[in-house]
């Protein structure tokens, strides 16, 4: 599927294409065609499945199309309600970029900033307001913002809202919105009685979508680890690389790293490039045009980069290092075996990961194959080995969570909820520092 078969505004799928989008994500494939017809949604997505453009686009879409005329009151058509300010603030970015040539006007509202420049942002007109509970109402209390022209309400992370005592704060709200003509947008992780509950008080008709969450890989993935010590992965990753001439996506942990692994690769004859946050969007379109028509035959990428990277046809995905939280693993490796197509999936781990490996392998609950390269044998060989217990006799433990930062302004902090709970393990290693 194209998003030209979505039948999205050509303005639109300019913005897309600068972005570097070539296909939808599942979720944006399943949401937009009824989001577009005006159905209500009730969406089952989380953060990472490209939820935000799942709403942005047909939100984007409608308010282009069905443009405000010179004459009407610049009154907001358009809330999207999030639990943290940092999630508004991402929203805004992803809908600025996609509505860039629409000229449609969105301005975020939350806590821990001042009011007045919100005020004066809603005073000269906004067409999508970003908002999160608190600071939304406190508009409401002074009148600074009218929501009784709002045609479409989009609830992102509903369930984490819910969680976070949000509920009181979201129904008064509801209460100034209309309730006629009004398109309701609610995305959610899970859909847990109360969700469902609360869907059915202010929703009408949804068309229900669950996108699987990704926590299992591909079974045309073969996983593999090289086990070497810390000093000559570069030179193991070399080997593989030049000993295999098939398109390679690489994971290095940092900026710098990627850098530096994409010029020794470079150096060494093979054509690299890197590509990470630091770079600029010209350049992350461009590396990744270039590893998709094979101009390129490597890409070193960090997580942030490889977030959503939906490349065709990946043979092979090599992590450099390990990620520090193991749900990255299951990104990555995400890139690879896609389609029922067949992907090799190799990581490199020294002795210092052997943690870190252990909670891939829970998270996963499958072992993964541990095969020394000749000449690259570790000095110290991983406990995972062999004598490691199997993983399916140790009892599940949980994997970090995500750090998550909190709001402020009096907005709970998710963090100091949801810590995360480690458990006792025997044969317990030391973590990398
Ligand atoms: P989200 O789930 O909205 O946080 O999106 C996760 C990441 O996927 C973001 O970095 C988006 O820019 C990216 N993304 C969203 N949709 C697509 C797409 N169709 N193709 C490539 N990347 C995408």
């Amino acid at each position: 599927m194209s998003f030209e078969s979505l039948g999205l505004a050509p303005a639109l799928l300019r913005a897309l294409a600068e972005q570097g989008y070539t296909a939808p994500t599942p979720i944006q494939a399943a949401a937009i065609p009824p989001a577009l017809e005006g159905r209500d949604l009730l969406a089952g997505a989380q953060t990472g499945t490209g939820k935000t453009a799942a709403f942005s686009l047909p939100l984007l879409e409608h308010l282009y199309v069905a443009r405000r005329k010179p004459t009407q009151p610049k009154r907001p058509r358009a809330l999207v309600l999030t639990p943290t300010r940092e999630l508004a603030a991402q929203i805004h970015e992803n809908v600025r970029a996609y509505g860039k040539h629409l000229g449609v006007r969105a301005t975020t509202i939350f806590g821990g900033v001042g009011i007045n420049p919100q005020i004066d942002a809603l005073r000269r007109g906004v067409d999508i307001l970003i908002a999160t509970p608190g600071r939304l109402l406190d508009h409401l209390q002074q009148r600074s913002v009218d929501l009784s022209h709002i045609e479409m309400l989009v609830l992102d992370e509903a369930d984490r809202m819910l969680d976070m005592g949000f509920l009181p704060s979201i129904k008064r709200i509801l209460g100034h919105l209309p309730r006629q003509n009004r398109i309701t947008w609610l995305f959610s992780a899970t859909f847990a009685p109360e969700i469902k509950a609360l869907a059915g008080e202010f929703m009408r008709d949804p068309v229900e979508i669950q996108i699987a969450k990704p926590n299992s890989v591909a079974t045309t993935v073969t996983h593999r680890v090289h086990p070497v010590d810390a000093d000559k992965k570069r030179d193991l990753l070399l080997h593989l690389l030049e000993n295999d001439g098939r398109q390679t996506l690489v994971f290095g942990r940092t900026k710098h790293g990627a850098d530096k692994l994409a010029k020794m690769l470079e150096k060494s004859g093979l054509k690299a490039a890197a590509i990470h946050g630091n770079k600029s969007q010209n350049q992350r379109t461009r590396a990744l045009a270039d590893f998709k028509s094979g101009r390129i035959n490597v890409l070193v990428a960090t997580d942030i980069a490889a977030r959503g990277l939906d490349i065709d046809q990946l043979p092979m995905v090599i992590n450099h290092d390990l990620p520090m939280v193991a749900e990255d693993y299951v990104h990555r490796i995400g890139r690879t075996g896609r389609a029922g197509a067949e992907g090799l999936a190799i990581s490199l781990v020294s002795h210092e990961e052997e943690g870190l490996l252990r909670d891939i392998r829970r998270l996963l609950k499958q072992e993964i194959e541990v095969v020394p390269v000749t000449g690259f044998e570790p000095s110290r060989p991983l406990r995972a080995d062999g004598t490691a217990k199997p993983v399916q006799n140790q009892r599940p433990q949980r994997h970090a969570r995500r750090p998550h930062v909190g709001s402020g302004n009096g907005e709970p902090n998710p963090e100091a909820r949801k810590k995360p709970r480690r458990r006792r393990v025997r044969n317990k290693q030391p973590r990398p520092a």
